[in-house]
């Protein structure tokens, strides 16, 4: 196991005002453009886990399999752990043996920031032990879809009905200690439709880390999932929120990748807006799909996220959704 250690003593600091009232067809080439842009349920499958901890703070860790699953929030509280999302199947083994070793108490509350395998696919582990699971109302209707995606060649296979929540987010909501000296221990915000219409973002605000889930991708670009309600402009907006709230020592655990400030905050949420802009500039002036492309409208950014395949791609999944409405 390797661990590097990020930052470490507790953080206390008045709630962020991250709370608000309001609220992926192609055939040959882009078929091919598209198999790298691997789907949730996709990708990652039969390979062994090297798990990573990140240590954020001396009872928060965020642990990793290796294989690019789901962020793993661990929070390790007297009378039972939370965990931000519990990774994907085929890692469970790993994860839970983690998990054990790094908190004093049983894992009670699974909270899920959206429906995607890779971030709900061990769920089920921790249910059947008595844990309660809590998620976007909207989840388990995108969850329990057995259908392919022909478009991206993904089969979105039924989850688990055990690994589905059992209670649903409906709004805000916040998880207050049983402790005398208790706080709260999760603020929990139901995002409006952005990588997927089930996202959930979850604050621990005694550290000042935000579990963003796949809204937020490092390394890489996010993946907009159309066929679940997904929506760019979701995605931006809620990002703006976050930035709007992250301008000090803030950390955001993002759904793939290493935790990051409020400066590559920033620097994501630009990308976003400037690959859209292109796209809509490139939409207004009746380019095709292939001009945009060749147009290279994520070449500034593709070093950081994957390279040039993977900014096309990227730009082939913006393009897809503006072009229908988005
Ligand atoms: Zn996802």
């Amino acid at each position: 196991m390797n661990e590097t250690r990020s930052n470490s003593g507790r953080r206390h600091s008045a709630r962020p005002n991250l709370l608000h009232s309001g609220p992926c067809l192609w055939a040959g080439m882009m078929m091919a453009i598209w198999a790298a842009v691997q789907p949730p349920s996709v990708a990652g499958q039969s390979r062994v886990p090297t798990i990573s901890v990140e240590t954020l703070a001396d009872d928060l860790w965020v642990i990793r399999d290796g294989l690019g699953s789901g962020n793993v929030l661990l929070y390790d509280v007297p009378g039972g752990a939370y965990l931000v999302d519990a990774g994907a199947p085929e890692s469970a083994s790993a994860i839970i043996a983690t998990v054990d070793s790094l908190a004093e108490n049983p894992v009670r509350t699974v909270i899920s920031t959206h429906y995607h395998e890779d971030h709900l696919g061990a769920n089920a582990w921790y249910a059947v032990r008595g844990a309660r699971i809590m998620g976007h109302e909207l989840l388990a209707v995108e969850a329990l879809r057995d259908t392919t995606i022909a478009e991206m060649r993904w089969e979105r296979r039924r989850a688990n009905p055990t690994s589905l929540p059992t209670v649903q987010v409906t709004g805000p909501s916040m998880i207050k200690s049983g402790q005398p000296d208790g706080g709260t221990i999760a603020a929990i915000q139901k995002l409006q439709p952005a990588h997927s219409r089930t996202d959930i973002a979850v604050l621990i605000p005694t550290a000042n880390v935000l579990h963003a889930g796949d809204l937020i991708e490092v390394g890489a670009y996010p993946f907009i999932d159309w066929w679940a309600g997904g929506s760019l402009e979701g995605m931006i907006e809620e990002v703006g929120l976050i930035v709007s709230w992250a301008q000090g020592d803030q950390r955001i655990v993002p759904g793939h990748g290493p935790v990051i400030g409020a400066k590559e905050l920033a620097e994501y949420q630009t990308m976003l807006v400037t690959i859209r802009d292109r796209a809509r500039a490139a939409i207004g002036r009746g380019a095709s799909e292939a001009e945009f492309l060749d147009s290279q409208p994520t070449r500034e950014f593709d070093a950081e996220r994957g390279g040039e395949d993977a900014g096309r791609q990227f730009a082939s999944l913006v393009w897809y959704g503006l072009t229908r409405g988005d």
